[in-house]
């Protein structure tokens, strides 16, 4: 018997970014297949912090996901420099969602209407007369890369991670609170908390979503990581902030920042990137949702003009509408580098603890991207 697949548009991976374009694509009319290497739900390793434009962009339907979901509303939050004094800002209106990867991409993907390939990584691609082989029994003439960021088709394109990239390091841990961790854990639902490591390259949270506690630190640069969300944890314990024991380890994982020095290459005849294969995440919050979306809704855009016909010409103009979006992609060197690294962190530090600084820009501008509407609202 044979098990060959023909479809129009191969998706790898099941992610925000996958199932956003495959819904698109598929409302066009295309014959849509998402290959994913794991089945669902799967865990993914991520706070969970949704911005309102991401609701917008993916026309969700915030009653029915919460009917069987945990959906957390924010109004507010609490920010310090760690060993600093913690600032607390409340919007008074919800100002963001915390949600479960678990729960929130298993749903993307039975709303996107594609045909699912589940439990089978990509192995082997290889190029015959225009079209793709996918694993020897895929064919199709369009595959586009939404494998996170190890994708296996960016690094097709020539993207070598833990190479010649610089990539955020994060830690993380998701656990269900016990009844009594619930009623002794000080972290509010509405209000998650926030705490910038001193050299200001990166920052640990605590984020309560109805039952369940999201904990951790992710970074740039070259650093021990471990060594750093341990200490954060005992400084978690020592303020209070987490009267308790983690039941679990830390989960690891790494994802680029956008702009990088060296970009990924983006597209090439009959492939595309999209979200953190793309590496596309905000710079200043390590936010990848929102941009994963939204590289989706461009690709679909692109992917549809094209009509069939899917030479890199013509998928050029997916570059073109990122570079609109969220600016150049290749980094430009880092200003004040004369400016001496103590003079720098002094000033972050004054900056940060006061209120008005970190409600306008901090919260406002670097997390909450409210200068930025939704794409295509
Ligand atoms: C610790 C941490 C916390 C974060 N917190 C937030 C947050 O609160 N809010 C936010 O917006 N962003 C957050 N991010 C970033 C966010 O998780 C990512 O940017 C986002 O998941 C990118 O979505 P994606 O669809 O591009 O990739 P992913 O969500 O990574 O999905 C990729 C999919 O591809 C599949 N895949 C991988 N390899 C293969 C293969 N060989 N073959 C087939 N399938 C494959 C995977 O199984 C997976 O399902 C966080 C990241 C980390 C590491």
């Amino acid at each position: 018997v044979s098990n060959t697949e023909h479809c129009d548009v191969l998706v790898v991976g099941g992610g925000p970014a996958g199932t956003t374009c495959a819904r698109h694509l598929v409302a066009a009319g295309l014959d849509v297949a998402i290959l994913d290497r794991q089945t669902f739900p799967r865990d993914k390793v991520c706070a969970g912090w949704l911005t309102p434009p991401v609701i917008t962009e993916l026309g969700l339907d915030l009653n029915d996901y919460a009917r069987e979901r945990v959906l957390q509303p924010f109004t507010g939050f609490r920010t310090e420099i760690i060993g600093g004094t913690p600032v607390d800002t409340d919007y008074g209106e919800v100002v963001s969602y915390g949600i479960r990867r678990m729960e929130f991409d298993h749903y993307l993907l039975e709303r996107s209407g594609a045909r699912t390939l589940l439990g089978e990584p990509l192995s082997h691609m290889e190029r015959e007369g225009g079209l793709w082989w996918v694993n020897d029994r895929i064919r199709t003439p369009l595959v586009i890369g939404a494998g996170g960021h190890f994708c296996p088709v960016a690094r097709h394109l020539g993207a070598r991670p833990g190479r010649d990239e610089h990539p955020v390091t994060a830690q993380e841990v998701e656990f269900r609170l016990t009844w009594e961790q619930q009623d002794h854990c000080p972290v509010e639902g509405a209000r998650p908390e926030l705490f910038f490591t001193p050299d200001l390259t990166g920052y640990g949270w605590c984020v309560r979503k109805g039952g369940h506690l999201n904990i951790g630190l992710g970074k740039a640069g070259q650093h021990r990581l471990g060594r750093e969300v341990s200490e954060f944890c005992r400084y978690l314990q020592a303020n209070g902030r987490l009267p308790f024991r983690l039941p679990e380890k830390m989960q690891g994982h790494a994802y680029l920042l956008y702009p990088q020095q060296r970009p990924r290459p983006l597209f090439a005849d009959g492939l595309l990137l999209i979200g953190d294969a793309a590496g596309l995440a905000y710079p200043q919050s390590g936010e990848g949702i929102r941009p994963a979306v939204e590289s989706a809704l461009m690709a679909a855009e692109t992917v549809v003009e094209a009509a069939g016909e899917y030479s890199a010409g013509r998928l050029q103009p997916y570059a073109e509408r990122l570079a609109a979006r969220f600016g150049p992609r290749r980094a430009e060197p880092e200003r004040m580098p004369w400016l001496p690294r103590s003079l720098k962190h002094s000033l972050a530090t004054h900056l940060m603890s006061n209120p008005l600084f970190t409600r306008h820009v901090v919260l406002d501008r670097w997390f909450l991207h409210r200068q930025q509407p939704p794409l295509f609202p």
